[in-house]
């Protein structure tokens, strides 16, 4: 049999298997230990569901009411020894799926089903998009542009918006157009005075370490010229852009200060500070989009009092202006951390790196090499564009993703073996991971620790930069640092690249600790390892899904992971908006209202 037909015949079966509501049918189909992976088709949630039992269970709970149907292969059938790979089109009561399967030795070993346009309100494209005027005549014409000022004028006033999105960065602004396509009416609220400046606040130096290929917003591509590595101010001026051409309505200037669930009224009520006054808004659904890793986490430091220097934190760093010819130390070994000693060695400060405990750290070419291979331009020569791409990545379990990381990781290593000794000999301390997975599952698990090669490694390794690793600090004093050691490291300034804290705590001061608590940290896999304690979660905590706190929703990660999750979490809302029934399968807790 052709690889197709082997497909085939399985779709089939499985398609008579789930017809027949014969779940142990469905199951023999998988192996033992195979995985289906659902984005709201089934289950109105992200879930990877893992082993034959525990899919066993989830159709038991959601197969009666999705009623899946009309499944066909799409697309090109890749084949490797015994597996198969294929996407897959199929529809449910409800929606319009789309997937990828993996067959080994003809059992699934891998599905992903993806709910992509609701019946009856598919998102407006290609043949069905907007028409933009009507050609009669008319006394009353209203021009776009009016109807634009009109609209702005109104929202937040006379109309509320359905859904309310704190912050428009990046991911606030992916969400706001992925609402906008499906007419759900929404506003964003921004403390920053223009769309874009939260890349434009960052410092001075700082690039996107992602190629284009892998950070392109919804909707509209970066140019094909666009350069491969996109400067912050660069990708400011390009989310004004986008926000313009998307025709977000966006609050700037004005703060989300806090908010509370309307039981009585089944909605939020929202305050927020505007041109000097206080503003309630009205949403039904909150977001919030207030940034990936949450407020900056702040050293408590004994001696911070007396220490007679500069004392700030890595959010807070622009540039190097202020400390040219000073001592400067930065504390943590992570992206920011390495990308501000490399602007200060620029401007020529000294510059110490304190370093608490081993980075991952992989030079940026290998990574372009070996890391991005369906984001790269040679994959768009094959045809695969970047929702493919997308696709394609989303098909491979969490699980099984860490295991082409350990893989690809050794390979990283051998290639590049001369770099990592040569900067463990400066005493900076390389890690891969503690189970060798390296830098995007530390990404994933953590959000720390590691850090893409784009110049401060050789300037360690050189001892351009100097490094004290392997000690926490114990405290300041009038003129320096003092590690756990006892080493004492002399500063006139110290830059904490200390991190953030997860987004749950921004939420936790506009709404409670109560509902911060209810919904607990976002991000992580719980995989385990330190700082990501489990159990497993075979999906990122909290993000872009159902929380525990009803009407409450986190949105945001880094441009890949927002394009693409975005668009879930725009489909979650505009079916609650029509009154769809969106029975959530394995929600983290029961809905907790009234927080
Ligand atoms: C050094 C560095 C390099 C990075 N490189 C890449 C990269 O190459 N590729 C990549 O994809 N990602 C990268 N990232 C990570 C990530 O993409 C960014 O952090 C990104 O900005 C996250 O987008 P966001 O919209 O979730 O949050 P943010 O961009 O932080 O936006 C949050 C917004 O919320 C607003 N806000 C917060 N609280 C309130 C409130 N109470 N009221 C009103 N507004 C509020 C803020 O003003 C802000 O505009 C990098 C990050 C750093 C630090």
């Amino acid at each position: 049999m052709t690889g197709e037909q082997i497909l085939s015949l399985w779709l089939g079966r499985f398609e008579a298997a789930l017809t027949d509501r014969d779940i142990a049918a469905v199951t023999r189909l998988f192996h033992g230990d195979g995985y289906w992976r659902d984005i709201l088709a089934f289950t109105w949630n992200i879930k990877t569901i893992e082993g034959a039992d525990a899919i066993a269970q989830m159709l038991a709970a959601t197969l009666a009411r999705t009623l899946p149907s009309d499944w066909a292969l799409h697309g090109e059938i890749e084949a490797e020894g015994a597996t198969l790979t294929a996407g897959i089109t199929f529809s449910t009561a409800t929606a319009q799926g789309i997937g990828r399967i993996t067959l080994k030795d003809g059992l699934c070993h891998t599905l992903l089903t993806v709910l992509d346009d609701l019946h009856g309100h598919e998102e407006p494209r290609r043949k069905t998009r907007p028409k933009g005027i009507e050609h009669v005549a008319d006394r009353n014409r209203k021009t776009w542009a009016a109807s634009r000022a009109d609209e702005m004028a109104r929202i937040g006033d006379q109309d509320q918006p359905y859904v309310l999105i704190v912050g428009g960065g990046q991911g606030g602004l992916a969400l706001g157009a992925r609402l906008r396509q499906l007419d759900v009416p929404t506003l964003i609220v921004d403390q920053n005075p223009r769309a874009g400046d939260s890349w434009r606040n960052r410092y001075r130096s700082l690039v996107l370490h992602d190629p284009v290929g892998y950070d392109h917003m919804p909707n509209l591509p970066f140019p094909q010229n666009w350069p491969v590595f996109t400067p912050k101010d660069k990708m400011g001026d390009w989310l004004e852009c986008y926000a313009q051409i998307f025709e977000l309505n966006i609050w700037q200037s004005t703060t989300c200060e806090n908010a509370r669930y309307d039981t009585a009224n089944n909605q939020w009520q929202v305050q927020v500070a505007r041109q000097g006054k206080t503003v309630t808004l009205r949403p039904r659904h909150l977001v919030f989009a207030t940034g990936a890793y949450g407020p900056p986490r702040w050293p408590d430091w004994p001696g911070q009092s007396e220490f007679q220097g500069q004392l700030i934190h890595s959010s807070d760093y622009r540039n190097a202006d202020a400390f040219i010819g000073k001592t400067c130390v930065v504390v943590g070994a992570g992206s920011s951390a390495h990308d501000i000693a490399l602007d200060l060695w620029e401007a020529g400060a000294s510059v110490t790196m304190v370093q608490r405990s081993s980075t991952t750290v992989v030079r940026s070419d290998t990574l372009m090499d070996l890391g991005f291979g369906i984001y790269s331009e040679d994959a768009q020569a094959r045809g695969i564009d970047v929702e493919q791409a997308d696709l394609i990545a989303a098909a491979t379990p969490f699980a099984l993703f860490c295991e082409e990381q350990k893989q690809l990781y050794r390979q990283i290593r051998q290639r590049d073996a001369g770099f990592y000794t040569r900067l463990a000999a400066s005493g900076f301390a390389v890690d891969f991971g503690e189970d060798g997975s390296g830098l995007m599952m530390k990404a994933l698990r953590t959000g720390s620790g590691y850090y893409i090669d784009v110049g401060a490694s050789d300037l360690i390794a050189s001892g351009e930069i100097a490094v004290v690793s392997g000690a926490d600090v114990d405290g300041l004093t009038a003129t320096g640092l003092v590690l756990e050691d006892g080493r004492e490291i002399a500063a006139d300034v110290v830059i904490a690249c200390t991190g953030y804290q997860s987004m749950h705590e921004t939420m936790a001061s506009i709404v409670s600790r109560q509902a911060a608590d209810a919904t607990g940290p976002c991000w992580g896999l719980g995989s385990g390892v330190r700082g990501d304690p489990g159990p497993w979660q075979g999906e990122l905590r909290n993000m872009w899904k159902p929380t525990a706190v009803n009407a409450l929703w986190y949105h945001g990660g880094n441009l890949a992971l927002s394009r693409f999750y975005s668009r879930f979490l725009a489909l979650q809302l505009k079916a609650r908006m029509e009154g769809i029934a969106t029975p959530v399968y394995g929600a983290p807790a029961p809905h907790q209202s009234g927080l």
